[in-house]
């Protein structure tokens, strides 16, 4: 069985809980433990079940939790080591394993398999993540904090099954903004985040059976206007009824996404 589900999804905390076969862990742990453990609940699961947490990159955002969920809940943290060493004087001495990209690694007795891909974002060395099963299907491809599309992101995550997928702001909305150019240009630029509209191509290049869209600003987008302009770029590129059900975690959580793998 897969279960996706994501427990939030700002750029003031990001975490989402994966299940496959038996084997369960968390993408990122942008949470405090307390508020991970709690959300856990309210999905059915529970924190001691977890393997541990796969890190993208060491942005608050993504490892408030991790210091707690290592220490006291003996969780491990699969990294990479520039991750590590950038998060090392907040988390401390943490049971970790090193990742690199491009090197797959497995979780768990049932051997879940992952593959870290580059990504560019303006931290040490930052990855997306497909997960796939035990015997190469790919499951969840998990990609936040990018700034541009790469062939080798397009080449791995092709017809995942369910894919979450940065959309953090709208072209129209991030130019109307009052952030001062800095900020507009970062988000803008190839290390920053994705638009509405790099979603929308790269779920149409993808194909995912579902997507959900991911980190939306609190200031240059909204759930409705992310929903909107993405479904209509995916009808341009794809005609008028979408293969894929998209998606929008509203206040942070998606709905718990079942699978059969
Ligand atoms: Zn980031
Ligand atoms: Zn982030």
């Amino acid at each position: 069985m897969l279960k996706v589900c994501v427990l939030a999804s700002t750029s003031k905390g990001n975490s989402t809980y994966v299940r496959v076969g038996k084997e369960s862990f968390l993408i990122d742990a942008g949470l405090s433990a307390r508020k991970i453990s709690k959300a856990l609940r309210e999905i059915g699961e529970n924190v001691n079940d977890l393997r541990g947490i796969i890190l993208t990159h060491e942005h608050h955002d993504h490892i408030t939790g991790i210091r707690t969920l290592s220490r006291e809940y003996h969780k491990k943290c699969w990294l990479t080591f520039d991750t590590y060493q950038k998060i090392r004087s907040k988390v401390g001495n943490i049971d970790a394993e090193f990742i690199a990209v491009g090197e797959e690694f497995h979780i768990g007795e049932e051997g879940v398999e992952i593959m870290p891909y580059e990504i560019s974002h303006d931290a040490s060395d930052p990855v997306a993540f497909l997960v796939k099963s035990p015997n190469g299907v790919p499951l969840v491809g998990y990609l936040n904090d990018c700034g541009r599309i790469n062939p080798f992101l397009l080449d791995g995550f092709r017809k995942v099954k369910i894919l979450q997928v940065e959309s953090n702001y709208s072209f129209d909305l991030l130019l109307k903004s009052s952030y001062p150019f800095f900020l507009k240009e970062r988000l803008l630029g190839k290390k920053g985040h994705f638009s509405n509209w790099e979603a929308a191509e790269f779920i149409a290049s993808t194909e995912p059976q579902v997507a959900i869209l991911s980190h939306i600003s609190e200031n240059c987008n909204t759930h409705e206007v992310a929903l909107a302009e993405v479904e209509s770029i995916l009808a341009h590129y794809t005609g008028l009824s979408l293969p894929f059900l998209v998606m929008v975690p509203y206040n942070g959580r998606s709905v718990i996404i079942q699978n059969s793998i």
